[in-house]
């Protein structure tokens, strides 16, 4: 996910940004209400958490100036203020949800995949990458027509791929967001399921290392890529030109 992270305590945001980093998230971390809406304009991130108490314009402002542009990305708000009328009007104003301070880092990103689950669950009901399609409802999958048959797994793991597509994500990504296993688990699943996959895709054709739908990024993981990216690229993880999912 994109994650713009507004707050103004030093020692909060900083751990926020390496905790959702380390997680395999884009942060972004501003410190200013002003500098919030700027950013969410701008970078069109999936979620925003969002402290209350502000400079130059506070988390109430900037929430409701997100919902008055139409800006859809989830905002969790972080507010150490434990009326329950402050959560309620949060609510009310366009927020997804609110987390009272201090809070456990775990129950925190517990609440941020609660937040993206929701938002994919609204997003295209059908995902294309070049020639494979996947039907999100229907749970198929066919390329060129063909159609393919898929595991559980498989098919979460594809789904992920496609909504990231051009995108590298890590092992470690794929593991907490496919498996909901920690990051660090020491297990080679995820690289036991993308051969299952690969082998699936391509129909058992000639294995063409530079063709392949799912590529591997040296050190760090994979990518959904195949289509247009040059070779060089794939090499230094850099990500293809190919759009993001919209989310309806
Ligand atoms: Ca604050």
């Amino acid at each position: 996910m994109r994650v713009l992270v507004v707050e103004d305590d030093r020692a909060l945001g900083t751990f926020l940004k390496s905790g959702l980093e380390m997680q395999g998230h884009r942060v972004d971390w501003v410190e200013d209400g002003e500098a919030a809406l700027l950013l969410a304009a701008a970078d069109h991130p999936d979620l925003v958490l969002l402290d209350l108490g502000l400079p130059k314009r506070d988390g109430m402002e900037v929430l409701a100036e997100m919902r008055a542009r139409h800006n859809d990305a989830s905002v969790l708000v972080l507010t150490g203020r434990s009326d329950l009328h402050v959560q309620v009007e949060c609510l009310d104003m366009g927020a997804d949800d609110c987390l009272l301070k201090p809070f456990s880092f775990y129950e925190l990103t517990a609440r941020c995949r609660a937040l993206q689950r929701r938002r994919v669950k609204f997003a295209d009901p059908v995902l294309r990458h070049g020639d494979l399609e996947l039907h999100r409802m229907e749970h198929t999958v066919a390329r060129a027509g063909r159609t393919i048959g898929l595991t559980a797994k498989e098919f979460s793991l594809l789904e992920f791929l496609m909504l990231h597509r051009g995108e590298a994500v890590s092992r470690g990504q794929l593991l907490i967001e496919v498996w909901q296993m920690p990051a660090a688990s020491g297990t080679n699943v995820v690289d036991v399921y993308i051969n299952y996959l690969r082998r699936k895709l391509d129909g058992g054709e000639a294995h063409d290392a530079q063709a392949e739908l799912i590529e591997t990024v040296r050190g760090m993981g994979y990518r959904l890529g195949g289509l247009s990216c040059n070779p060089a690229a794939r090499a230094t993880g850099q990500s293809c030109p190919v759009h993001r999912p919209a989310y309806a």
